[in-house]
């Protein structure tokens, strides 16, 4: 089972991605994560790419392609994998493809969460992200049980810097110029689920798809 998450930064791909992936015992292969992961090493890569991710704007696609081509090939990708926050532009899109058709794979559904933007705004402006776990809290609707400790681990909880307005407004643009149309590449393969509503709304109408 290959299945990709696509929507707008905010829109719950992460969460519900995650979900899924536990449900089906298949990693999760998040391009946000594996780059945030170089920067903390300073990597060449995580060097390179900080500056793009810092601003909002879109880590150079041979960059992120080469990621995806190496972790697809991983043993523990035999049985299904799932993709978020990848592909975000046709070129890497048409390169996936390409990964897929060599590895004599297909992608079986593409989950669309579709958002409206204030939502997306709300949603990035009140995240908060565990330091240690990852684990993510929105300071309205998920809010943690002491405040900035994380629930799960006591780890400090701290903003991302690409979660401040400008930069929200950046990355959401760059979705409406590169991403949404992506939407389009999918439609055969294509699940559109309404992802204004709550996170266990989403999830029942996400399992429905799968049952
Ligand atoms: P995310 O955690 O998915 O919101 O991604 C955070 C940031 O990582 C993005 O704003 C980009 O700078 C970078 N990034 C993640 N995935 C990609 C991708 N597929 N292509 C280019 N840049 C990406």
């Amino acid at each position: 089972m290959i299945i990709i998450f696509l929507g707008p930064p905010g829109s719950g791909k992460g969460t519900q991605a995650s979900k899924m992936a536990k449900q089906f015992s298949i990693p999760l292969i998040s391009t946000g994560d594996i780059l945030r992961e170089e920067v903390s090493k300073a990597s060449v890569l995580g060097l390179k790419a900080q500056d793009f991710m810092t601003k909002g704007q879109l880590v150079p696609d041979a960059d992120v392609v080469g990621i995806i081509q190496n972790r697809v090939k991983n043993s523990d990708c035999a049985g299904g994998f799932i993709l978020d926050g990848f592909p975000r532009t046709s070129v890497q899109a048409q390169e996936l493809d390409k990964a897929m058709k060599d590895l004599n794979r297909e992608i079986d559904t593409v989950v669309f969460l579709d958002v409206a933007q204030d939502v997306v705004i709300d949603r990035n402006s009140n995240r908060r992200v565990c330091r240690k776990c990852q684990a993510t809290y929105h300071l309205k609707y998920a809010p943690p049980k002491t405040a900035n400790k994380c629930d799960k681990c006591e780890g400090d909880l701290f903003q991302r810097p690409d979660d401040i307005p400008a930069t929200i407004a950046e990355r959401y643009q760059i979705y409406l110029d590169q991403t949404k149309e992506l939407a389009t590449y999918y439609k055969n393969k294509l699940k559109t689920i309404n992802g204004n509503r709550s996170i266990e709304m989403i999830e029942e109408d996400i399992k429905e798809v799968f049952k």
